[in-house]
């Protein structure tokens, strides 16, 4: 059920389906096998009523012919959007279920009929509601304004036009029993559709959100470094950016630090590139943990780290930076290997009037290298 009427209810995903490139030949036979399946409903829709008339037929309500000539011409019309839909006729237009097509043929029909066998006029006027209900269940809110205006006009036409006794027969009991069928049918072939399509709208009401789910994943993975879930160089540099425009608009002061792990290609060549990459992981935990949830911190490239420390002041950020040095060089990194030891090096810059992302950066840099050249496990100031 998923599979055939997901899309008949949702016209968006046709649309989506044609963008930028024709369907696939798979959706193509999907296409065509949905529309398989929704005629034949419309056609055992036919023969049920076929049927009723029978019955009115059998107790002399309505000439004999009345019954067959109803399902032969509905079951010619699915005939006929069988062919259409088989050739790839329909596929040359946007609905390529063909509904409102199909709805004002159905319309005519039952107008027809009501017209020539107004004893029983009520049960084509009763099935009118069962095929505008199909109808709105996949037209635009324009194409069911078009189809209820036809449909008025043409009840207009059948109750003001003629004098036609619309009726339903109940004298007799047998009689009773076919109009009571067709009420109850009717009623119950409208509530199908509806259970039919409250179901398929609950199950792209939990698709929307599993996309919802799935987007927000993909932006946040998209934002983040994959070892050490730290920001992401593009990420960071767009919080900088927005970070010294903002100092700038508010007057506020900012500062940054370029943090580089100490002699890291060594801890690789000693203890190896895996060891290396847990000693990555566990100096972006640490840092993560000991910042304020005000900074933004981000992987810059390799072992190099940038932290923006917004409405901070020099001194400020140098204690914090000297901070984080000192708990990074104190931690017991013998758990990953006896005798490791892990450093950092940081050069701090604090934003000056007017001043670029890229100019604070390179300040920044330089700093970073004077710590390094000074010995490194270091906060320089630029
Ligand atoms: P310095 O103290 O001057 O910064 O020395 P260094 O050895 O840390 O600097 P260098 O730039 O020579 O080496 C950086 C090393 O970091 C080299 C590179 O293989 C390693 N590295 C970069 N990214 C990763 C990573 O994702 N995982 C691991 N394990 N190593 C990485
Ligand atoms: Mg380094
Ligand atoms: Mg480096």
């Amino acid at each position: 059920m998923d599979t055939v009427a997901l899309p008949f209810l949702n016209p968006a995903a046709d649309s989506l389906e044609g963008v930028g490139r024709e369907p696939t030949a798979e959706a193509l036979l999907r296409r065509a096998r949905q529309r398989r399946q929704i005629q034949g409903m419309v056609g055992i829709s036919y023969v049920i009523d076929g049927f009723l008339l029978l019955i009115y037929a059998q107790v002399g309500a309505i000439p004999a012919i009345i019954g067959p000539a109803f399902a032969g011409c509905g079951l010619l019309t699915v005939a006929g959007n069988i062919a259409l839909s088989e050739s790839g006729f329909t596929e040359r237009f946007k609905d390529h279920y063909f509904v409102t097509p199909q709805v004002l043929v159905s319309m005519t029909i039952m107008l027809a009929f009501a017209y020539v066998a107004p004893e029983v006029g009520v049960m084509f006027l009763c099935t009118l509601f069962v095929v505008f209900n199909f109808s709105s269940l996949r037209s635009t809110p324009m194409q069911t304004a078009i189809v209820w205006t036809i449909l008025a006009l043409g009840l207009a036409a059948l109750f003001l036009l003629t004098d036609k006794p619309i009726s339903i027969p109940h004298g007799t009991y047998m009689e009773r029993f076919a109009t009571m069928s067709v009420f109850t049918l009717g009623i119950g072939r409208s509530m199908f559709l509806g259970i039919f399509s409250n179901s398929l709208r609950q199950s792209l009401y939990a698709k929307s959100l599993a996309l919802k789910e799935a987007y927000r994943r993909i932006e946040e993975l998209a934002e983040l470094d994959e070892l050490t879930g730290s920001l992401n160089r593009r990420c960071i540099l767009r919080m900088l950016e927005e970070e010294i425009s903002r100092a700038h608009r508010t007057g506020s002061c900012c500062s940054i630090a370029l943090i580089d792990l100490d002699w890291f290609k060594r801890i690789n060549d000693t203890y190896g590139h895996p060891t290396g990459d847990e000693v990555l992981r566990t100096f972006g935990i640490t840092v993560f943990a000991n910042i304020r949830n005000i900074d933004r911190f981000g992987r810059f490239g390799g072992e190099e780290f940038l932290l923006v420390l917004p409405d901070t002041p020099h001194g400020t950020a140098a204690r914090i930076l000297d901070r984080l040095r000192a708990i990074i060089a104190d931690l017991d990194w013998s758990a990953f290997s006896p005798g490791m030891r892990v450093t950092i090096s940081a050069g701090i810059a604090t934003l000056r009037p007017d001043e670029t992302p890229d100019a604070i950066l390179a300040r920044a840099d330089r700093a970073l290298y004077r710590a390094k050249a000074q010995g490194r496990n270091g906060i320089v100031s630029a």
